[in-house]
């Protein structure tokens, strides 16, 4: 696409959709299940992948396809599908390549959800799973590789530890031993750390975090980099590189070349599983992504700033962010997110529960919700709040501190949070 010669802030506006001649400038909502054609022939062909077309909204659709194409611009992929939701996301870029018998390795610092899903859903499949240490020596991680294992998997920026993940380094060790890097962009989004350009192989998105930016729409995609050799690992992934008889005997790897992971996962995940995203739903993430590289910029300045401010708090134990220097993930930052660290943030305060509660509760511009990442500035304390059925033990062996509180920094002017924050502090 010519877009890829432009610089990410002119893709984020353009990419995804050239309306020709007496188009719509505006990306059309394509509000309709199916798509009519001439022949029976031509409809023949497009389920036997021998054309490629449009006929059910399950599986593809102009709307949804279009966003698609511009996440994959930013990322700098061969091909991205949009999913319902986050979780799909990471579900579908698991079990396109590995499934019951089946072992897999993530950081275990990543989202809680998709911590859940691989260590608890996915077992339930069949699909083992090892979790380490995000600061894993390679020998570890080369220790938990077995002959079995499918994918290695970690988060760029983790929710809600904000650390930032050694992508270049884990990517060498999955190399090594024939794996592909799987990696959750979600914080950082294309605009802060592209992780196609560290050696990762397939990107997944929560668009329902910045991408959106809004706070409107749950959603999910999932990239393809093109790069990861599955030929040459013909044995470990047969469901790319051996026929598939649900497509007459057609094998991805042959019939797609580079893009053979992300066609299966529309050809096999979406037809069977479902998990698509509605026309209406990828049209607000283009708003979102039309302005994404404003936004996510602004977040980023306001963050530090905040972050900053609240280090020298007397109130205040501990911060985390990753653009503060002394942060023990700031030399990853300046590699991988050189632009920002995105707008999440965590800390703890020193006058226990009690105390973080009256400060919660203090606050008046900044609003308690389970959400991050959107324009609205918001906070969540896990102990109180998404894990309050877990003790302060419980909540140590699951990696989070029973004082962390994770604040997400909005896009309103960084002084109106800041004193919002100092009021609150000062009245809990
Ligand atoms: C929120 C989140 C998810 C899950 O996404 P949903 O859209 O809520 O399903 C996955 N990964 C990360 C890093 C997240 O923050």
């Amino acid at each position: 696409m010519t877009e890829n010669m432009a610089k990410i802030d002119t893709r984020c506006v353009h990419a995804g959709y050239n309306p020709g001649k007496g188009a719509p400038r505006q990306l059309p909502i394509i509000q309709s299940t199916t798509f009519k054609y001439e022949t029976s022939d031509q409809m023949g062909k497009l389920f036997d992948l021998e054309e490629s077309g449009y006929f059910y909204t399950r599986l593809q659709n102009p709307t949804v396809d279009a966003v698609a194409a511009q996440i994959n611009d930013l990322e700098g992929g061969v091909g991205a599908i949009l999913t319902s939701s986050g979780q799909a996301a990471n579900l579908f870029a698991v079990l396109n390549i590995a499934g019951a018998g089946d072992h897999i390795i993530a950081a275990n610092n990543i989202y809680g959800g998709t911590f859940n899903l691989l260590g608890v859903s996915l077992p339930k499949l069949g699909i083992g799973v090892t979790f380490l240490g995000a600061d894993a020596s390679d020998q570890e991680i080369e220790a938990a590789i077995r002959p079995n294992t499918k994918l290695v998997f970690g988060e760029t920026i983790s929710n809600p530890g904000v650390e930032v993940f050694d992508i270049e380094r884990w990517a060498k060790v999955a190399h090594k031993n024939g794996l592909p890097l799987v990696v959750d962009n979600t914080f950082a989004t294309p605009v802060l750390c592209r992780p196609f350009e560290w050696g990762a192989d397939i990107v997944t998105h929560s668009t329902t975090k910045f991408i959106d930016g809004h706070g409107v729409s749950v959603g999910g995609a999932l990239v393809d980099s093109g790069n990861f050799p599955w030929d040459q690992y013909a044995d470990k992934f047969p469901g790319l590189t051996t026929p598939d008889a649900s497509y007459h005997g057609l094998t991805y790897t042959k019939k797609f070349g580079k893009a053979a992971f992300i066609v299966k996962a529309t050809t096999h995940l979406m037809r069977d599983l479902g998990s698509t995203q509605s026309p209406q739903n990828a049209f607000y993430l283009h708003l979102g992504l039309q302005t994404l590289h404003l936004r996510i910029r602004r977040h980023s300045e306001s963050a530090l700033k905040v972050a900053q401010w609240l280090q020298n708090r007397p109130e205040v134990a501990w911060v985390h962010y990753p653009g503060l220097e002394n942060d023990a993930h700031h030399a990853l930052a300046l590699k991988y997110c050189p632009d920002g660290c995105s707008g999440v943030m965590a800390f703890g305060l020193k006058g226990g529960r009690a105390f973080d509660n009256r400060f919660l509760d203090a606050l008046r511009l900044t609003t308690i919700e389970t959400h991050v990442a959107d324009c609205h500035t918001c906070v969540l304390h896990p102990a109180s709040h998404t894990h309050r059925q877990l003790s302060d033990e419980q909540l140590r062996a699951a990696g989070i501190a029973p004082d962390l509180i994770r604040l997400s920094i909005g896009l309103e002017d960084p002084e109106d949070i800041i004193a919002d924050l100092q009021q609150a502090l000062e009245n809990a």
